[in-house]
Order: structure tokens, then sequence, then C-alpha cells
């Protein structure tokens, strides 16, 4: 046995954590580090912790037992199918339905250009895999989706951020930033941005600026990538038009049933101009071969069957209610200085605390005191974000909601005092645990 593999052995009978692979590992790996999310799974999902930090749907409100019956029936009555191989592409029903879904958004495509992916995360994936070499720019708004970030940091890209308002990414900000990027030689690949209801913002882009952002990325030959799996949850009105609805050859839209159904039966897609979706269904096969017929056909035969409509409506009710019971208890308890977003749909508000805090330093104190949130920055990949905290309202029930921001803001008012004592708040210090587990993004 060579002293090398002797190494690996002794370090796995030990339980080590020491890698032995270090230094055999291609130079992407380097950017495949856990996020801070996956850092929180362990302690934010004890059952006193009110955690107010994942993203996961509520799909407890699904009639499971209808799902149950539907998926039996389809193993019964198209097990031969639903159990083989399928095409790389997608099933073709499933892409009809798909078109049918985007029309509620303004957009008209053909199942032609759509691909099926395994939930919009591939989608990011494949798309990052056709486009990146290393070292080429994304441009993405600052704060963004950290699997998106994780996926451009492991095809070692390099994310350049553009500032937001409460309006969505700033045009103005977009045109300099690329201007600058441009001058600096540098080549810019395309812009990622999450219009509707944001990731972690919770701000949409208005309408006016949508057009700046298509005609300021057109002039500038950028390709925009529109990740919107939240454009149906909208709580106080029909959903906006997408991006891609004004055009179809300059955007690459990435959708997903992950929000309107279940993230369970890991379905999304990509719907792209044609020769990209070319290049998307072979990455796609060169990925996974092709993707489970079975849940495709299973959210094929939900769509055929099921009120849909009705419950996407009934999602927008129960996370307007869990918005209202989070933005009322900010109102009434956060301590003067702090600030936060007021989303319009989604899952998430974004707040930022008073200068001299850190968000990342507090959250030890926080989960003492049952409260969990992410910190801000791992929305970003060039630091920045410490003032700011994602706080998700999509799980806990409205009551659970007001208890975890009762325990926060406690926690808020302690690190005020601690800085008006010492000039500063907590110290960072660590805070993971590294722990297996899905991110909750
Ligand atoms: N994009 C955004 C903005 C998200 O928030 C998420 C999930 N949280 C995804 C993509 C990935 O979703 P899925 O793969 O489940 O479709």
């Amino acid at each position: 046995m060579t002293k090398e593999l002797d190494h690996g052995r002794t370090n796995a009978a030990q339980g080590s954590r020491i890698d032995a692979y270090v230094d055999r590992y291609a130079a992407r790996a380097a950017g495949m580090v856990a996020s801070e999310i996956r850092a929180l799974f362990a302690v934010a999902s004890r059952p006193e912790v009110v955690s107010l930090a994942g993203g996961m749907p509520y799909v407890t409100a699904l009639p499971l037992d209808l799902v149950g019956e539907l998926v039996a029936d389809l193993v019964a009555t198209r097990g031969s199918v639903a159990l083989q191989y399928g095409s790389g592409q997608g099933d073709l029903a499933l892409r009809e339905q798909i078109c049918e879904v985007m029309r509620m958004e303004g957009i008209e495509a053909g199942p032609d250009d759509v691909v099926v992916t395994v939930g919009s995360q591939q989608a990011l994936d494949l798309i990052t895999r056709i486009f990146i070499d290393p070292g080429d720019v994304v441009l993405a708004e600052g704060p963004s989706y950290v699997g998106a970030l994780g996926t451009f940091s492991a095809y070692q890209a390099k994310v350049v951020h553009i500032a937001m308002d409460d309006h969505g990414l700033i045009p103005e900000s977009l045109e300099e930033t690329i201007s600058a990027v441009q001058a600096a030689g540098e080549r810019i690949k395309f812009l990622y941005t999450i219009p509707t209801f944001q990731n972690p913002a919770g701000v949409t882009l208005n309408e006016v600026r949508r057009r700046q952002v298509l005609e300021i990325c057109r002039r500038a030959g950028v390709l925009v990538v529109e990740d919107n799996p939240y454009g149906l949850l909208g709580f106080d009105r029909e959903p906006l038009r997408a991006m891609r609805a004004d055009d179809p050859e300059g955007v690459v839209y990435l959708g997903s049933f992950s929000k309107t159904l279940a993230p369970g039966f890991r379905v999304g897609w990509a719907l792209a101009p044609h020769a990209v979706r070319q290049k998307l269904v072979l990455a796609m096969e060169s990925a996974v071969l092709s993707h489970s017929s079975f849940t495709q056909l299973a959210v094929g035969q939900y769509l055929a069957t099921q009120p849909w409509r009705e419950q996407i409506k009934s999602f927008r009710e129960l996370y307007r209610e869990r918005r209202d019971a989070m933005l009322a208890a900010l109102d009434v308890l956060m301590p003067p200085g702090c600030t936060w977003t007021r989303p319009g749909g989604g899952f998430f508000v974004w707040a930022t605390l008073p200068e001299g805090l850190d968000s990342k330093a507090m959250l030890p104190r926080a989960v003492a005191e049952r409260v969990a949130f992410v910190p801000g920055t791992g929305f970003y990949t060039d630091g920045d974000g410490k003032r700011h905290m994602r706080l998700s309202y999509c799980y806990p029930e409205p009551d659970r909601i007001r208890e975890g921001v009762r325990r926060l803001a406690g926690v808020v008012e302690q690190e005020l005092q601690l800085r008006d004592t010492f000039g500063t708040g907590s110290m960072p210090g660590h805070v993971g645990v590294d722990t297996p587990g899905p991110d909750l993004a």
C-alpha cells in the first residue's frame, strides 16, 4: 500500500476532517464551498429554533392524498413509460403544459424551445457550463441567490454585483458596470437576474426598468438569464410580464414547479433561443442522460387533472398571511435604525441592521435565543452584506413567525447595547456546523 493511500485510510478510519485528496482536486473544486445556509442547517432545524432561515415551500398545504392517488394511478396505467428512460429535452406533453404556464406571464413560446431540467437549479448549472470559461464575468444583483452564486463559482466565473434598490436592479448601475468591466478587457457572458420577488431581497424590478435593462443588455451584447421561480406567487396583483416576453432572442428564461407545486419533484425548465436550446439538450444528456420520466409525468398528470391555478391561488393567500405576520411583527418589535423590504410576493424579507452591527457575528447569539436567519454575506461574492440578513416567512406558521421576530428583535437590542458600550456588537466568530444536508436556498 502506498503511503498516500494509507494516509487516506487512516483518515477515514479515524473519521478525520483532514482531506487527503486536497492536492488532487481540479482547480474548479476550490470554488465549491459550503454556503452559509448549509452551515446553518443543523442548528436551524432543531424544533425549539424558529427558523427564518430556509426557503422551504410549505408543501403540507398541498392535497397530499390526491397527489398520492395520482402517482399510484400513473404507475398502474402508464408505468411502462413513466419508469423508462425519456428524451434529453423532456416529455413533450409536459413541455406543452409548461408553455401554458408561461403564458400567464405573457410569454408566447412553443414546446420545441423548452428543456425540462432537474429543478431550475440544473438549468442554472447547464447555462453556466455552456457559457462560462474560467475568469468570464457574470453580472448578478447584489445580493443574489446563493445557489446561483455557488454554481457560478464552481465554474470559476467572476461575479460582479449590480446595485439594487426597492425597485430591483438599478439600470444606471448596470450600464456603468458593463462599461467598466468591458473597459478592463474582461468578457461578460450574461446578466443573471431574478426580477420578480427576488431571492433574497424580496424586491421586484418595475416595468420601466425591465425595458431599460433589456435595452442596455441588447446594446452591450449581454445575454439575460431571467430566473423566475416566484413569479406566480404575487400577493397583490396578477403576474407581471416576464422579461422574456419582450425579448425572445436576448433572454434565457428559467422556471420551476418547486414553489407552485413541490420541490420534491425536481421539475424545472429553461426556455432558450433555438441555438442555445440545442446546446442545453446536449449538456443535459451529458449530465444525466435524461430527466426522470416519472416525476415529469407526475407533474404533467397533476397539471392535467388538478385545479392547479386554484392551488397557486391558495399558496398566494397562505404566503401573504405569513408575509403580513412578519411585516407587522417587524414594524412593532424591531429597534429603531433597522429597515427591511416589503415584498409583494415570494418568500423573503431583506433586513438591514443599524450601523456597526454584523449579522453573521450576531448569529450565534440569535441561535442561543432560538431564532435563525441567513446572514447577508452569503448572498454576495465580495464580502458585502454584513449589515443585512434574509428572513423567510414561507415555512413557519404566523404565530411562530411573530415569536421568531420577537426573539430576533431582542437579540438586535442586545447587540445595540454592546455596540453602544464597546463600539461594536458581537465579534465575528465561527458560526457554522459542517453538516451534510440540502441547502435551504
Ligand atoms: N432560483 C432561485 C432564485 C431560487 O430561489 C431557487 C430555490 N430556492 C432556485 C432557483 C432553484 O430551485 P429549484 O431547483 O428547486 O427549481
